[in-house]
């Protein structure tokens, strides 16, 4: 009996274990290892944050998909990887052998070099570690007696889809004291996306108060204000870290071929270049031909992904894969109201967030919410 481990619940392994629900592999226990025994799906949580949507709503079970595929769910951390073993070590202390892997664990929070941000800060990642402490910040806000003040560092997509779904949230709660701050390196937010849909966020950021200071990097995080590399301060009450995806450590230190970031190099058949026997998608993988960060493209390496699977278990031929090379972004703004990006493209409107409603409520439902 052979074991294909799968590490990490990510957007492309939902579709694996899918695919493993329709068809078992014959002969080989699959192991799906992951530390929640849900994968929040991240295109939601502004809405969940904005109060459109219950996070049961924006949540898939990894139970009950692991239950459906016949896969051994262990809720637990893959911690390092021993590729001379072959075998993963896991946060609950156990050490999981396996013939093949496949990696979706995602991104890690961008370490930044911040002094004494320790209890100050809080990261967009691990996701369920935002979605548990939302809460006690609206919280918060709701018992300041004067204005509270949110600096949110990083000024690209999350960030600015966050800024503008807590404003929505605390404008539906009369929670007119707030001041938010996005903090980025950028002349403006949204680098990287069509110049008029930057242009139409700065405009609706701007005509919701909320303040960019551009060109500034925060250098650390204080109780009561985020220090800027200009040597400047500003008050902040709580700050949020929204400063783009990095590697997990353990990828490149097991001595997987891992690009400069340390985002595991993989080949058009998602194997690692170095070690045919592990796999990897999503944002954790660095791609033959490279993509950007996104949702997206994690969930397009899905059935490419489980294709893959069954065929080096079968001892069939494997197929590559080649991405798209570009992809609709879809930014909700707060209301029911979504600015839509497709490569030089843009526009914008009440049929863009209903668009985005219906394709990101449809991806929970595939899979059994
Ligand atoms: C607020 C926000 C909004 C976003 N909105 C969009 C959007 O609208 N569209 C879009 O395309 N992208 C969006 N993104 C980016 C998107 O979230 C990522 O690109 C996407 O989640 C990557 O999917 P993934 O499968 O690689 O990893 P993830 O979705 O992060 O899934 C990784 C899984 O692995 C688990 N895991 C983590 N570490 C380990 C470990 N060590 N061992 C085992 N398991 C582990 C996690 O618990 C999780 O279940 C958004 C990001 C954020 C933060």
């Amino acid at each position: 009996m052979r074991r294909l481990l799968l590490v990490g619940g990510g957007h492309a392994h939902v579709h694996v274990l899918a695919a493993l629900a329709a068809s078992r592999l014959a002969a080989t226990e699959v192991v799906l290892l992951s530390p929640h025994a849900r994968q929040i799906y991240s295109g939601m949580l502004p809405g969940w944050i904005a109060g459109q949507y219950a996070i049961e709503a924006c949540a898939l079970s990894l139970d009950a998909l692991t239950r459906r595929a016949g896969v051994r769910f262990v809720q637990a951390s893959c911690t390092g990887l021993d590729l001379a073993a072959q075998q993963v070590h896991c946060s609950n202390g156990d050490s999981i052998p396996f013939d093949y892997a496949s990696i979706d664990c995602g991104p890690v929070a961008q370490a930044l070099d911040l002094q004494d941000s320790a209890g100050h800060a809080l990261p967009l990642r691990p996701i369920e570690g935002l979605v548990a402490a939302w809460p006690g910040l609206l919280q918060r806000v709701r018992q300041a007696n004067r204005e509270f003040r949110l600096a949110i560092v990083g000024d690209g997509a999350a960030a600015t889809e966050l800024a503008f779904a807590i404003h929505a949230r605390l404008e539906a709660e009369g929670l007119g004291q707030a001041r938010l701050t996005l903090i980025g390196a950028n002349p403006a937010p949204l680098a990287g996306f069509p110049f008029l849909l930057r242009r139409q966020a700065a405009r609706l950021l701007a005509g919701r108060g909320i303040a960019h200071r551009a060109g500034r990097v925060v250098v650390a995080v204080r109780a009561d204000h985020v220090q800027l590399d200009d040597g400047s301060r500003l008050a902040a009450d709580a700050a949020l870290l929204a400063t783009g995806a990095a590697a997990p450590a353990w990828p490149a230190a097991s001595g997987l071929a891992t690009d400069a970031g340390g985002f595991i190099r993989v080949g058009q058949t998602l194997q690692s270049l170095s070690h045919p026997c592990v796999f990897a998608a999503g944002d954790v993988a660095a791609y033959a031909d490279a993509r950007p960060k996104s949702g997206v493209f994690a969930v397009r390496a899905g059935p490419p992904l489980a294709a893959n699977l069954r065929a080096i278990c079968g001892g069939q031929a494997l197929q590559p894969w080649q991405p798209q090379r570009r992809a609709l972004y879809l930014l909700s703004t707060g209301g029911r109201h979504a600015l839509a990006a497709w490569g030089g493209l843009s526009a914008s409107g009440a049929w863009a967030w209903r668009w985005k409603d219906r394709i990101d409520r449809r991806f929970v439902a595939q899979f059994g919410g």
